[in-house]
């Protein structure tokens, strides 16, 4: 690896990984590196393979993919390909609706709905791979950045065993070092991106730091949930199905969808998703079994698979979404400092999660020059 970038971006999620096969595309020849804290790409649309069980592998993140009506014509250029090989494939019809009688439904809507395949992670890679050289972009897994430091106009990182990376650019693709959450997560006592500069050294910094702590986040936690008996699954007619629960059950239960993956070996992963604007009440799992038992009790194969399903691990998604206040798109770049952000923090007009991080990285790429 080397020490010295001409873009050093934060995360490895569907934002940094569309930024840099943009940029890469209009800017073949400058070098990007993607500095991740996780163990692979995807961030909020990765993709998990147990540590215990070799064989299981689940999205335990954003499971599908939808574009709004105004979707752009470069997120189109990106995702086309995917759609005509089948790594991007519309699953519109493996969702279900169940309405608060316990009854199953088609999604009675046009908008398509897509997963990539096999995984969601892949879908990052896909885009990576649109790039025109990729050579020019490198990752660092496992590396959490605590801290970012400028000095003589160059940024700089500690990365693990005490080594410094340096670089022209830097780009945050998470709010994570620049929002108040990070106090606790970090550990630490002032946020990184306040570190970096003295009050009124950058006005853009300055206004991004302002806003960013109006943004409040939709918490997601999943159960995961794992069938081993090859009987039962064989009769579940499909490889992947997903329900998304009616208002009123998500209302009363915090129930949003529940996803059932089959695995290679022909078991099951049973993902139930949960999510609230506060806090999710922790739920005894004795009832949730119970409670998904009499909710689907029209349907008998759901009741044999949840009475065979035991708990295997849950996942606590304390920042799954933005939800209010996103930032101006203004606040992206600073040519002042040579520092960019992107993601779903900001505001992309009319749409939303992955589609809006894919807009505003785009956007960056974009306004970038380069001599
Ligand atoms: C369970 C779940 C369900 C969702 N459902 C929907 C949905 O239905 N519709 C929708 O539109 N959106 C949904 N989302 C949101 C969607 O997944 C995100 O909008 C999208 O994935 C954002 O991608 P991103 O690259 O901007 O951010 P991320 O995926 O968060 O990427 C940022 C990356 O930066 C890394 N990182 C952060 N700080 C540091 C640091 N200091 N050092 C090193 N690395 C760092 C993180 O590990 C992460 O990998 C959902 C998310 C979750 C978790």
């Amino acid at each position: 690896m080397k020490s010295n970038y001409d873009f050093i971006v934060i995360g490895a999620g569907i934002s940094a990984c569309t930024f840099a096969s943009f940029l890469n595309k209009r800017l073949p020849d400058i070098s990007i590196l993607l500095v991740e804290s996780g163990r692979r790409i995807g961030g909020r649309a990765t993709t998990r393979k147990s540590r215990k069980n070799k064989i299981l592998e689940f999205d335990h993140g954003l499971p599908s993919i939808s574009f709004s009506q105004y979707i752009s014509e470069d997120i189109l250029t990106l995702i086309l390909p995917l759609i005509h090989s089948r790594k991007l494939v519309d699953i519109s019809n493996e969702i279900l609706i169940m309405n608060e009688f316990g009854l199953l439904n088609n999604k009675f809507t046009s908008d398509k709905t897509y997963r990539s395949l096999p995984f969601m992670k892949d879908f990052c890679d896909e885009i990576v791979n649109q790039s025109i050289n990729p050579k020019n972009i490198s990752f660092l897994f496992q590396t959490l950045i605590k801290s970012i430091k400028r000095s003589k106009n160059l940024w700089e990182i500690q990365v693990n065993n005490e080594r410094y990376i340096q670089s022209k650019n830097l780009i945050l693709s998470s709010s994570l070092i620049a929002h108040p959450r990070c106090l606790e997560i970090l550990k630490t006592t002032t946020l990184p991106l306040r570190d970096a500069f003295m009050p009124g050294e950058d006005k853009v910094v300055d206004s991004l730091l302002l806003e960013i702590p109006k943004l409040n986040y939709l918490k997601r936690k999943i159960y995961i949930f794992y069938v081993s008996n090859l009987g039962l699954v064989k009769n579940f007619n499909n490889q992947y199905l997903q329900i998304a629960f009616s208002t009123l059950i998500r209302d009363d239960l915090n129930f949003e969808r529940i996803i059932f993956q089959r695995q290679s070996d022909g078991s099951m992963i049973i993902l139930l998703h949960c999510s609230n604007i506060n806090n999710i009440n922790e739920i005894n799992i004795d009832n949730i079994i119970k409670t998904l038992i009499s909710l689907f009790s029209n349907y008998r194969i759901f009741v044999d698979l949840f009475s065979q399903a035991k708990l295997i691990d849950q996942m606590d998604w304390r920042a799954s979404q933005p939800l209010n206040c996103l930032l101006p798109k203004e606040l992206q770049w600073s040519s002042r400092s040579n520092i960019g952000f992107c993601g779903d923090w900001f505001d992309m007009d009319s749409c939303g999660g992955l589609e809006s991080a894919m807009k505003s990285s785009i956007r960056l790429a974009k306004l970038l020059t380069w001599n």
